[in-house]
Parts: C-alpha cells; structure tokens; sequence
C-alpha cells in the first residue's frame, strides 16, 4: 500500500513511524513533513491546508490511502477534497470535524446524542457572559469556540481574568467545572463500527505539578494503572457510539479518528471535549503500544470496512513520551537554535525521539522551528521502566533555552493509584 500522510509534528512523525514499521506499506509519502519524518517517509513541501495541491499529490504518487493528520486541513475540507477523487483517506469531513472545529456543535450533537459533558452556555455578549459565570461560580471554565490549539481555554478561580478571555473571543462557551483526572481516549471509525483504542493521560499545562499555563500537551502515558478496567467499554457505550450515530443520522457520518478528551468525576465520565483526529502527544504513546499493523486499519475506516477487521492487538508494556518545547513556549517561541544529542538518544534500547517543530538550516544541521520542538517516547515492561527511559532520552537533547516537565506519568508510575 502507497501512503501519503498530511501534517508535519511529532504526530504525524509517530503515525509516520508506525507506518513505516507495516510490512503491508510499500511507499511512504509525507507532506510537509519535518526533519525527523524525513527519515522515514519521502517528504514533500507541499501546503498541508491546500485541498487540490493535495489531491495533485496524491494521485502523482499513486497514494492508496491518504492519513490526514491535524485538525486545520480537516477543517479546511482537505479530506473531502481526497475523498472526492476515490482515493481512501483516514480524516473525517469539513462537517464532521466540526466537532472539533466548534465546540459550540459538539455540545449540540452531545445533547441530542445524551452523550455526558459539562452543562454549558455559549455567550456572545457582556450580559450572557456574566450571568454564565455567576450560574456556575468558581473555577470558571471559559473557551474560545472557535480552533485555538488547545491555548483558547482558562481555567481559573479569578472571575475577572475569565470574564476578559470571554470579552476577547467573541462567541464564547462557559461551563461548569469538572473535577476528576482527564482521559484521552481514541477511536478509529469508518461512521458506523467504531474501534475504541487504549486510553492514555496527556499533560496540558505547561509546569510541572500542572502549573503554568494550557499548552498542547507536554507529555503523555498510557496504560492507566489506576483505571477501571471496564473504562474503554463504558466510554464507548455512552460517548464513542452514540456521538458517531448521531453524526451518520444528520447526515454527516464521521470517519477516521474520533478522540474524546474525558473527566472521571465523582458523578462519572464526562466528555470535556471531542477532537477530530490524533491527539498529539496522545498519539505517541498510543501507537507504541498498538501490535496491530497501522496501514489496514485506518484503510478499514476509509474504505468502511472496520465491521470485519480483527480485534486489536496491544503491548502489555507501558510507553511514556516527554515534550522538549522551546524558549518561551506556549507564549512566542525562540526558533533556529541548533539541536544536538538525537542520534545518542536514537541508541537508547526502547527510547526514540519523534520530531515536532524541527527543520534542516542551510547547513544542515537540525534547527528548532516551533513551540514543541520534539518528544522523546520510550517503551518498558512497566511504566516506572518506560519513564526512566524517556528521562535519560531528555537528558541528552541539547537545545539552547528549551524546557521540558520532570513529572510526566510520576505518580502513575509510583503507584497504581489514581492521580
Ligand atoms: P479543551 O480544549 O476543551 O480540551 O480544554 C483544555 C483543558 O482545559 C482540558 O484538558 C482541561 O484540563 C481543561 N478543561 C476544559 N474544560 C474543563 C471543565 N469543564 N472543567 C475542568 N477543566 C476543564
């Protein structure tokens, strides 16, 4: 099979990766790519948002399923733009990544599905937005509607600061808090079979102890020691399935990578938030994990097809990945400072390092060109073995001014109790 995936972070590098280690996968094709995926697939400088560049692409390559990896050329209609050609692409459409794309959509389709989510306004004037923040009192939960990178929430006990990020988004979701540890889960789904993979925990703000501010996600793990075993089938009996057959009655059937972001609260799962593709830094642990090869089944969700695939098959091992971010991330990053210790890291037994914003300078040497620069993702029988491994990894990236969390997957690796 002929692929070409679309994106260029560490998540399309570990799909990249994952796809190169497929021994049904005869040619990989990345656009645009980074430095690091540029090891593994063929990358090509071609604009990940532009719909008929491409499809040019695609059919110049012969591809046979094309994987659409970020949310922007979602949104943007690229898969449909694929889909149209009769080419099988992994990515749902411009109108079922609304789901993402619009968080005041995802509380609709939530609503009409009875799926379980934080009751919420959505506000466009100073009246609604203060009369939203007094029904729920502290903290206040205030998101952007819009796509913000996962930078548009704030989470605060200051009334005033969440009354201005209110002010300043326009059309504003306000909800009330959920309390509980968060869940990533992932599905794989063709707009009816849905295939629910292994859980995983992300780290979203940017300090250790989960201080600072939101960011994309600094760091992740899986598996959950502390969760309940029968988690995944809970979730996808009461979130994962019906949110799928709602979209398939409207009309506007989801295929590809359905992620619900979860809260185990006291009074049970809550979706905090639905996105429409592979959560990054998610995907990296996840996919570590999968003993499934990679290309059939996002060609079973492309091609409708996931009825009759197998079961998955998983590592019993635990995989960690941690985040290297640049100078001043999430605020403005620092970018073009050299990166040195990768090929060290690459030697490790069990520890890789997957590439985010990188890029070649003219004398090709790796040069930072992001906020997250890479994550070092590394595998063990247990989760204290996969964090060692990820830790010693870190250690050897040299980066001017780059700063990264200590505590990835601490407490779940310390203990299996719930963080
Ligand atoms: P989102 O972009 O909706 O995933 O929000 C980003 C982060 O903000 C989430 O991962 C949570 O840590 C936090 N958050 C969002 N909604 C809530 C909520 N209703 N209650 C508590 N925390 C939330």
């Amino acid at each position: 099979m002929k692929v070409l995936v679309i994106g260029g972070g560490a998540r399309e590098h570990a799909l990249c990766r994952s796809l190169s280690l497929d021994p049904d996968v005869t040619a990989l094709h990345c656009a645009p790519g980074n430095a690091g995926i540029a090891e593994v697939a063929e990358v090509h400088p071609v604009d990940a948002l532009d719909g008929a560049a491409v499809v040019a692409l695609a059919e110049a390559l012969g591809a046979e399923l094309v994987v659409v990896g970020p949310e922007a050329p979602l949104v943007a209609g690229v898969a449909d733009a694929v889909r149209e050609r009769g080419i099988p692409v992994f990515g749902p459409s411009a109108e079922a990544a609304r789901l993402e794309g619009s968080k005041a959509f995802a509380k609709d389709v939530m609503a009409a599905a009875n799926v379980p989510t934080a009751r919420a306004y959505v506000c466009t004037t100073p009246e609604e937005i203060d009369a939203a923040l007094d029904a729920f009192g502290a903290p206040y939960v205030v998101k952007d509607d819009g796509l913000a990178a996962g930078k548009g929430v704030v989470v605060t006990g200051d009334v005033a600061a969440a009354r201005e990020h209110a002010l300043a988004c326009g059309r504003v979701v306000i909800e009330e808090f959920l309390d509980g540890p968060e869940v990533s889960l992932f599905a794989v789904t063709d707009g009816e079979t849905v295939v629910p993979l292994q859980p995983a925990q992300d780290f979203k703000r940017a300090l250790d102890g989960d201080e600072g501010p939101n960011t994309g996600g600094m760091g992740a793990y899986s598996p959950l020691p502390w969760a309940d075993p029968k988690l995944v089938e809970e979730v996808l009996q009461s979130v994962l399935q019906p949110t799928v057959d709602e979209l398939r009655r409207r009309g506007t059937p989801f295929s590809g990578l359905l992620y619900a972001g979860l809260a185990i609260t006291s009074r049970g799962v809550r979706v905090i938030e639905f996105n429409a593709r592979f959560g990054d830094p998610e995907t990296q642990v996840v996919l570590a994990r999968l003993k499934t090869p990679l290309a059939g089944l996002l060609h079973a969700a492309g091609t409708g097809t996931l009825a009759t695939f197998p079961p998955l098959r998983w590592s019993d091992g635990a995989a960690v990945t941690v985040v290297v971010a640049s100078h001043n991330y999430p605020g403005t990053p620092r970018t073009g400072d050299v990166i040195e210790g990768l090929p060290a890291v690459d030697a490790l037994d069990d520890a890789y390092v997957l590439h985010a914003g990188t890029a070649h300078d003219a004398e090709g040497r790796v040069v930072s060109a992001g906020g997250r620069v890479l994550s070092v993702t590394a595998t063990g029988p247990d989760l204290a073995t996969a964090r060692e491994r990820a830790y010693e990894g870190v250690a050897l990236v040299r980066l001017d001014g780059s700063h990264h969390r200590t505590d990835i997957a601490e407490r779940a690796a310390a203990s299996a109790a719930r963080p």
